[in-house]
């Protein structure tokens, strides 16, 4: 999609700290982190929300999840622990309409969240 942020960092017109590619997922990490290890796990194909997806989705929604374990794992979190959290629509905060899983690590990450 022309004007969508994450969709233009997975065509290089955005620069980002890409750590992760594939045919189908894109990795970087985020501008504004949230903990030591903060990286961004997203589909290439545009999908605005969580809520827009479909049941043919299924294999990519779960290779973003392998994908963001699998970073963080990568990374030295596997025995201190991570975090992988998607938002979705405005009560959750979700503020790119793109779907992103969030990997989180190297900080006691609080439950609940805020
Ligand atoms: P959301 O709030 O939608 O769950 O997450 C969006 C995330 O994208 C935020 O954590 C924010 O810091 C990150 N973000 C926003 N703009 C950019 C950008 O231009 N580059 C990168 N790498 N991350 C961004
Ligand atoms: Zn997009």
């Amino acid at each position: 999609m022309s004007d969508c942020l994450f969709c233009k960092i997975c065509e290089g017109k955005i620069p980002a700290a890409i750590t992760y590619r594939d045919e189908e997922v894109v990795a970087f990490k985020d501008i504004g982190p949230k903990a030591p290890f903060h990286q961004l796990v997203i589909p290439i194909r545009h999908i605005a929300s969580l809520v827009e997806t479909k049941p043919e989705d299924a294999a990519l929604l779960g290779k973003l999840m392998l994908v963001a374990s699998k970073l963080a794992a990568e990374a030295g979190f596997a025995a201190s622990g991570f975090r992988v959290v998607a938002n979705a629509g405005p009560d959750a905060g979700q503020s790119v309409p793109h779907v992103h899983l969030h990997a989180l690590a190297g900080r006691s990450l609080g439950w609940p969240p805020g």
